[in-house]
């Protein structure tokens, strides 16, 4: 996973854990289904780290959590609430006895500061079935309520942040303040001014205190800033930290132990990564979506077509995929429910010795840590793969409906994308730059490198990124080494000599660079 249990503020969730720490729970949480492999996501994990950090004292009232859709033991729960695309954030209430899948935080900016405001609007939304009890009233308080607070027996201070309308500050100081004894922090809007006068507040936010002994005043801070005032308001005299009686920490992720690498040729394909793509394709990715209709069923029948026809496999697996395409395009129903799918992969296929691997196992897909590479780079290595053999072998889609029509396998790739792949950001950039050019391909030589050209695109796009794997840096492809012939240089720049880039595809994702080593 991405996030360290113990190390990190973000509270680690696996499979039991969504159900177990959510329901019912004192407090509200934010969690974030993500999938290791997603760069995307890896992308992201330092934002939801720094923001569990900086939320780290609201946890009584609303936590931030992150679930791996990717590791095995969770695919069953992320399948239960309904994960197709990653990441996806959920909100869970207070209290929620009944199973609930959530509700989904839409916001397009994920910013750290976007994503804190939303959390507090949803404390503030959160009044079916109780608000957490932790949680602070977050309402502004009015003028005449603040002066009955300047006759303040608690013996505790009372601090009122005064702010415009669209301000967070107030409430953010107010949840900063939660675990904290002997402080009682309130809002309360700018708006009548004459009353601001009389206080003499001159700009807001501002923060106004009244002391255990009654005396009060304004705190003159460096910054009127969310941070000055926290840090202020816990360092007075007598305000300290609560012993709270804190919830079980979700339980520590086992330890996975180390992978042992396995040496491999960057320059062969291995049926390893192609049958583990499959698995991880059919037995996770599909499983995202209960049952498949309409257009979505299409997509997989056309998919599986073109994989039963074309995957240069082991014959098992062939048969399998045959076995599999066989028995979609004779459905008789427009619905099919997912489980069905999973059935026949599973166990008629068991019965009649047809196996496809049912863990992955990746090779020339490795990553140097788990959560890289894997999926997507054997996802690619297939869509190339598809792409190659249907120029090279045409007559294995005749009476497929595709035969003659050069577009029909980077379409079908397209649409799976859009329809299946659960990185949310790929299938976007992907779509774009399907809108922006597939339409000019006329052969099926030309299919083979608009999508190599498209693969070189999305490798300068993300080099230099977090979920580039450091001894698999991103860069041009096939490089020099790999390909001497590929590249020339015109005016002293390194150009491809496409010709010879398309020899090059049609061997590299060919059958004879398939190498079975690794193999179940
Ligand atoms: P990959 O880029 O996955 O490549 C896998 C293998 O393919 C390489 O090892 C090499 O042998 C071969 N290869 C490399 N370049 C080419 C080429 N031009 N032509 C033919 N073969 C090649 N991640 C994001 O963060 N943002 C995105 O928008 C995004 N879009 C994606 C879209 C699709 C359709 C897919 C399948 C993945 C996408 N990803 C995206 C994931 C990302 O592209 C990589 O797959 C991932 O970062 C793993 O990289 P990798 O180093 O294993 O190499």
């Amino acid at each position: 996973g991405l996030y360290r249990p113990g190390e990190d503020a973000v509270w680690v969730l696996d499979s039991g854990g969504v159900r177990g720490a959510t329901a019912n729970s004192s407090a509200a949480w934010l969690v974030q289904f993500y999938s290791s492999w997603c760069g995307h996501c890896i992308g992201y994990a330092p934002t939801w780290r720094a923001l569990a950090g900086d939320v780290r004292d609201w946890a009584a009232a609303i936590r931030v959590a992150a679930l791996d859709c990717a590791a095995e033991k969770n695919h069953d729960v992320c399948r239960a609430y309904d994960i197709r695309l990653y990441p996806t954030f959920r909100y869970f209430k207070a209290f929620t006895k009944e199973f609930t899948i959530g509700e989904d935080f839409k916001g397009a900016n994920r910013e750290l500061p976007t994503v804190r405001q939303s959390m507090i609007d949803f404390l503030q939304n959160h009044t079916e079935g109780g608000r957490p009890p932790a949680c602070p009233a977050l309402e502004p308080i009015l003028p005449s309520d603040i002066l009955s607070l300047f006759d303040n027996r608690g013996g505790h201070y009372v601090a009122v942040i005064f702010e415009s309308n669209s301000s967070y500050v107030g409430r953010e100081v107010i949840l900063d303040l939660v675990p904290y004894e002997n402080m009682v922090v309130k809002r309360t809007l700018d708006s009548d001014r004459a009353f601001l006068e009389k206080l003499g507040v001159t700009s807001v936010p501002a923060c106004y205190l009244i002391y255990p002994n009654r005396t009060r005043g304004f705190v003159n801070i460096g910054k009127p800033l969310r941070s000055f005032f926290s840090a202020y308001l816990k360092s007075l005299p007598g305000v300290r930290k609560k012993i709270l009686l804190s919830p079980e920490k979700p339980s520590r992720e086992e330890n996975v132990g180390t992978t042992v690498w396995r040496e491999f040729d960057k320059a062969r394909l291995y049926t390893a990564d192609l049958e583990s793509a499959l698995h991880y394709l059919l037995r996770v990715e599909l499983a995202a979506h209960r049952s498949l209709a309409g257009a979505e069923l299409k997509t997989l029948k056309d998919f599986i077509t073109l994989v039963a026809k074309l995957l240069p496999g082991r014959p098992p697996v062939m048969k399998l995929l045959e076995m599999l395409q066989e028995w979609l395009a004779s459905l008789p129903l427009d619905r099919i429910p997912y489980e069905a799918v999973l059935d026949l992969v599973n166990n008629k296929m068991r019965i009649s010795g047809l196996f496809l691997t049912s863990h992955v196992k990746w090779v020339g897909c490795q990553g140097s840590r788990p959560e890289l590479r894997g999926y997507p780079c054997a996802l690619w290595q297939l869509f190339h793969t598809l792409t190659v053999q249907a120029a090279a072998r045409p007559e294995a889609l005749v009476d497929t409906g595709f035969e003659g029509a050069p577009q029909a396998v980077l379409q079908t790739l397209r649409r799976y994308v859009r329809t299946f792949f659960g990185c949310r950001e790929c299938g976007k950039h992907f779509e774009e730059m399907a809108q922006e050019s597939l339409d000019t391909v006329r052969t099926p030589d030309q299919a083979v490198l608009w999508l190599w050209r498209k693969h070189n695109v999305v490798n300068s796009r993300l080099a230099g990124l977090p979920s580039e794997d450091p001894r698999f840096p991103k860069a041009p492809w096939p490089t020099p080494d790999l390909c001497p012939a590929c590249h020339e240089e015109v005016k002293g720049l390194d150009s491809w000599d496409e010709g010879q880039v398309l020899v090059f595809l049609k061997q590299h994702y060919s059958h004879a660079n398939l190498l079975d080593t690794y193999s179940a």
